[in-house]
């Protein structure tokens, strides 16, 4: 059993889904389970459905129509005046979501919400490719992942059951994957309700591994646009290079820093079976990419990792009494009710300094709650964050020349500065604003 995972940008157009279609002939092998993001930005279109929808500005309908036209096109494409295959299936999507997102009765729980319409862009995606392999003759058999992969309901970042999982994969999904190949979804679960749950974004490599995991896949091969695992972005960074065999551990710190070519929980369901994880380009699919396993090679090069998007929150008691253990206590408990994720911190006398993604309605919540414990919050925005991972032999940081190429001239980030530097046991981070 192999494992084939294709991102949102290997199917953002019907060239990319014949091209999936194709590489999944050559190199799916007798028995395969493929997941499939939604299409392109198809994630983040429907993020600004949910905000219309949850806030009632009275554009929701408006901004699906958009998701629903980028996908006709699509369709058009691939099923050239041919109505039999898969269009029946899709418009039934299409209306699902329009009926819910008018009823009178959205929730008002945002991360709920959330999770109720964002997957469907999954499963739109993986009808159509499903649909349009059995257009192609090619046998294959759609599922619903919500059927096995079992979460709790923490909402918009899920947590696997790992038992429950584990039994319906084996009982269910197994004998059917023997038989067919089998066309998934990435990102979304089922939770104590039976309602929809996701893994948190980027979160379909996770449900790859999780089903390669449970089914003793002997590899999960990601497809991505780009050569394999870099050490750096090649859109950002003109020295980028090919890793093309690391470790799980390392694979593990480097997704950790916001490396965006693997989803940080990917790496452990495979390291505690051993099973190897190939990162490949569905753009050139004969070339061998980057291999994940035990035994990979030592990291040779410092890896850069840059997270735009960025928050500053500056926490500080209201009478300047010291930052001591029993707030930080209180700051981390808060952040983990708040799913929010401290992507680089510091803690002076006065303060406690710490810098996050900027996500809707995570934020502001956090700020409530620390406000409630008499904290004084102050949040700073339109921040970048760099981090430097680094072989361990190598010299801390970046060197003055390696900075000045990112914020200078025609860097990336040109016209930001360094607002504050960091270094911790393997990495180096930079706070840019
Ligand atoms: N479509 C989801 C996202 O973009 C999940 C994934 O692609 O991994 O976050
Ligand atoms: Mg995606």
């Amino acid at each position: 059993m192999k494992i084939f995972k294709f991102g949102g940008a290997s199917v953002k157009d019907a060239a990319g889904v014949r091209n999936v279609a194709s590489v999944i002939q050559q190199f799916g092998g007798s028995e395969l389970l493929v997941v499939i993001s939604a299409m392109g930005k198809t994630t983040n279109a429907l993020e600004d459905v949910i905000h219309h929808c949850f806030h009632q500005t009275g554009k929701a309908q408006e901004s699906l129509q958009k998701v629903f036209a980028y996908h006709d096109e699509i369709l058009e494409n691939l099923f050239q005046g041919d109505d039999l295959f898969g269009k029946n299936d899709i418009k039934n999507l299409y209306l699902e979501l329009e009926c819910f997102v008018d009823s009178p009765n959205i929730q008002d729980d945002y991360d709920f919400l959330y999770d109720q319409i964002i997957g469907f862009g999954e499963l739109i995606s993986t009808k159509i490719v499903s649909n349009y392999l059995l257009s192609q003759k090619i046998a294959n058999q759609w599922l619903d992942a919500r059927n096995f992969i079992i979460t709790d309901s923490r909402h918009r970042d899920a947590r696997v059951q790992w038992e429950a999982t584990e039994r319906l994969v084996q009982n269910r999904l197994l004998p059917i994957a023997r038989k067919n190949l089998i066309i998934s979804q990435g990102f979304i679960g089922r939770g104590f309700t039976g309602e929809t749950t996701t893994l948190g974004r980027e979160g379909s490599d996770y449900s790859a591994a999780i089903f390669g995991s449970l089914m003793g896949a002997e590899s999960i091969t990601i497809w991505k646009d780009v050569a394999g695992v870099m050490n750096a972005d090649p859109k950002k960074f003109a020295d980028a290079e090919l890793i093309d065999g690391i470790t799980y551990t390392d694979a593990i710190e480097l997704a950790y820093y916001g490396a965006s070519v693997i989803h940080p929980k990917t790496i452990q369901p495979l390291q505690a079976k051993g099973i190897p994880l190939y990162v490949r380009s569905f753009l050139q699919p004969e070339a061998a990419g980057t291999k994940v396993a035990a035994d990979g090679k030592a990291l040779e090069v410092p890896c850069k990792i840059h997270k735009s998007n960025q928050l500053l929150l500056e926490i500080s008691t209201k009478d300047f009494t010291f930052i001591a253990e029993d707030h930080l206590k209180e700051i981390f408990a808060s952040m983990s009710v708040n799913k929010v994720r401290a992507n680089m911190m510091q803690n002076s006398a006065l303060e406690f300094r710490c810098v996050i993604d900027n996500k809707e309605n995570r934020h502001e919540p956090l700020k409530q709650a620390l406000e409630g414990l008499g904290l004084r919050v102050k949040i700073q925005g339109d921040l970048d964050l760099l981090s430097v991972y680094r072989p361990t032999s190598e010299a801390a940081g970046l060197s003055d020349t390696a900075i000045a190429a990112v914020v200078g001239e025609g860097g990336f980030l040109a016209g930001k500065k360094v607002l504050q530097q960091q270094n911790t046991g393997s990495a180096s981070h930079y706070l840019l604003g």
